[in-house]
């Protein structure tokens, strides 16, 4: 290992894959450290059609089509025995209409491995353990890094000229240098498996199934078809909603939400969990800057807000392609203002994409979504913010997001 870089990324997910291709086909020297062996595990399988964009900017969208991951095509919503059915290609924004549902251990390895190919190295099992800003004590232009190399149990220090954090929710850099603020959103807890999932033939699996509890309408199960027979399925709910099945172990959790939603229940009668179910709690989250000297967050280690609409790795993604280039500026000795030029753009995406996590837990979008006679024109608008096209301020649901919602929630309830 070099001890001295340009660019070194914290994390090798989808932000730093994403950032490390693109820094490298600049001919920026790279260096990634990831804590784990890939491929491993990583929830957020639901894609964005709007990431494709990114993954061809970050050339790494050939590798990708090339796997045959699942084709997803739109997103189906269910409340109440209810279906509200979103088609991609009917969105509002140009862009691409398709993208996949993809297991992360192999989607997270083919971006890390396309990374490399284009000229980043990887270093997996080194974690990052503590960062020194010399410039506060010296006259040096550099960062250093205590990387811990796990395989050895050896520590080094590494001097980079820009850091990125994308250790998701590692969150290494807000820890270390103080940065986490208080998501708005409450505490709430995910629990989820892979499945066998046996569904009838009938069955659309291009489309994530999102389904509404029927008692409680803030918690939602998600079924993710993948393409081998397997699908991915989780439930959400506030943490104290757990409360009353905290007797029961993880698996019997996620059944016992199954059960209670009879078509969920009978789509799913011969399907059986065939990995480990894991649970998440407490994952929105946020800082007080996205940015500062000599380094950039990426991805989830800046914000997270909800899984609701799989916004996650189009975030990520979305971060690194407006990061790297202002990195190269830096690196350049040009001066960049990361305020206007990265944190704003990026947080006005995060923004609608808030505005809908808010109006899906508080029933605003939930009433627009089942809405049963949907003007075209409007449903094109929401499908586009659903399909990720977020940052697109021509869509009149993404340039006032807030105050659109509300008027048209409203005018649903009426
Ligand atoms: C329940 C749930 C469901 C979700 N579903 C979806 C979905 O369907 N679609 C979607 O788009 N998003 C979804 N998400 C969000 C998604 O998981 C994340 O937004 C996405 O993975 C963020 O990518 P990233 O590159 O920022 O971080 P990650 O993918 O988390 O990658 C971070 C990497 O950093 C490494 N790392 C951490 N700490 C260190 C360290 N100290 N040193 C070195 N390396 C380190 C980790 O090992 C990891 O490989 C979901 C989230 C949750 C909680």
């Amino acid at each position: 290992m070099n001890n001295c870089c340009d660019v070194a990324i914290i994390g090798a997910g989808p932000a730093g894959a994403c950032a490390a291709s693109l820094l490298a086909q600049q001919g920026v020297d790279v260096q990634v450290f990831e804590r784990e062996q890939f491929p491993r595990f990583s929830i957020g399988e639901s894609l964005l059609p709007q990431c494709m964009t990114f993954l061809e900017q970050a050339g790494l969208l050939d590798a990708v089509n090339q796997h045959g991951f699942q084709r997803k095509d739109g997103a189906v919503f269910l409340q109440q025995g209810q279906f509200s059915h979103f088609e991609f290609d009917e969105k509002f924004s140009p862009g691409p209409s398709q993208t996949f549902q993809v297991q992360r251990d192999t989607f997270d390895k083919i971006l890390a491995d396309g990374a490399e190919k284009n000229g980043a190295k990887i270093h997996y099992r080194h974690q990052l353990e503590a960062l020194c800003n010399n410039s506060k004590s010296s006259n040096t232009d550099y960062t250093t890094l205590t990387i811990k190399d796990l395989t050895t149990d050896t520590t080094k220090t590494v001097n980079a000229r820009f850091v990125l954090d994308a250790s998701g929710f590692g969150r290494v850099l807000p820890r270390l240098l103080d940065l986490e603020s208080p998501s708005d959103f409450p505490v709430r807890q995910a629990v989820f498996t892979h499945i066998t999932d046996q569904l009838p033939d009938s069955f659309d699996r291009n489309k994530i199934l999102i389904i509404v509890h029927p008692q409680c309408a803030d918690i939602w199960l998600w079924l993710i078809p993948f393409s081998n027979g397997t699908s991915s399925l989780g439930v959400v709910a506030r943490q104290e909603q757990f409360a009353e099945v905290e007797h029961l172990n993880h698996e019997q959790q996620l059944m016992h939400f199954v059960d209670e939603i009879p078509q969920l229940k009978d789509l799913l009668s011969n399907a059986s969990v065939c990995a480990q179910v894991r649970c998440i709690t407490g994952y929105s989250a946020n800082v007080s800057t996205l940015y500062g000297e000599r380094f950039a967050l990426l991805g989830n280690a800046g914000e997270f807000l909800d899984p609701v609409f799989s916004s996650g790795v189009t975030i990520a993604m979305q971060s690194a392609i407006m990061a790297a280039p202002l990195v190269v500026k830096t690196l350049n000795g040009e001066t960049v203002d990361w305020e206007n030029e990265f944190s704003q753009p990026l947080r006005r995406g995060i923004s609608t994409f808030k505005t809908f996590v808010e109006g899906w837990y508080n029933g605003d979008l939930r009433n627009v979504i089942f809405y049963p006679n949907p003007d075209t024109k409007i449903k094109r608008m929401v499908c586009s913010v659903l399909a990720g096209y977020a940052w697109d301020s021509d869509n009149p649901l993404v340039k006032h997001s807030k105050r659109r919602l509300k008027a048209l929630a409203e005018s649903c309830a009426q």
